[in-house]
């Protein structure tokens, strides 16, 4: 697919050795400024679902931008996946491993319906380790979690193939 999407991929720069030496930062600020390139990318997403879910769930804190938007593109609600200690209500939370460091994630236990069709969002997938920790968190509400939406997939990392094993539809514009 990344051909056919060569014009957004275009509008994401690359910043070397961001946060830490060795890490190739994939900086879609450059994307969200422009306009067409902004709307561009979150309708070939929505079209690339084969199904509309009844949430989409955004992570914190790229993943609320791109979550949000295609949550309003779809017509869906917007589940907020937030960095622990944020949510004012009653939560749960998993661990993470970003490509740099760790953290933990939480939602509002009652922030889904059993039995939901759940969408996770966010503009990168890496190793998958943030994606994996949502999966697991909304999965413990009795979610069903099918799909992920991303803007960029790094596949050398493994992460689209990790979700892929979860039995996760994994799209994604570019590589
Ligand atoms: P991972 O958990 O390894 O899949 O990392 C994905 C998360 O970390 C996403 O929320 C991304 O925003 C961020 N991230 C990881 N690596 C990069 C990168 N090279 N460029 C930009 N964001 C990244």
């Amino acid at each position: 697919m990344s051909c056919a999407n060569d014009d957004l991929k275009a509008l994401i720069r690359t910043i070397p050795d961001f946060p830490k030496p060795g890490i190739q930062f994939r900086d879609v600020t450059t994307l969200l400024l422009d306009a067409t390139g902004f709307a561009a990318a979150i309708d070939r997403l929505a079209e690339s679902l084969p199904v509309k879910p009844d949430l989409v769930a955004g992570i914190e804190a790229r993943g609320f931008v791109v979550g949000a938007a295609l949550a309003q593109r779809l017509g869906t609600g917007l589940l907020l996946v937030r960095k622990h200690g944020k949510l004012p209500g009653e939560t749960i939370a998993e661990e993470y491993a970003l490509e740099y460091g760790t953290d933990r994630l939480a939602i509002h236990v009652d922030a889904c319906a059993p039995g939901a069709d759940i969408l996770i969002a966010d503009d990168l997938i890496a190793t998958g380790g943030t994606a994996l920790a949502t999966v697991r968190l909304l999965r413990r509400t009795g979610a069903r979690v099918t799909g992920a939406a991303f803007l960029v997939d790094l596949p050398d990392l493994g992460g689209a193939d990790r979700l892929r094993a979860e039995e996760l539809r994994v799209h994604s514009l570019m590589a």
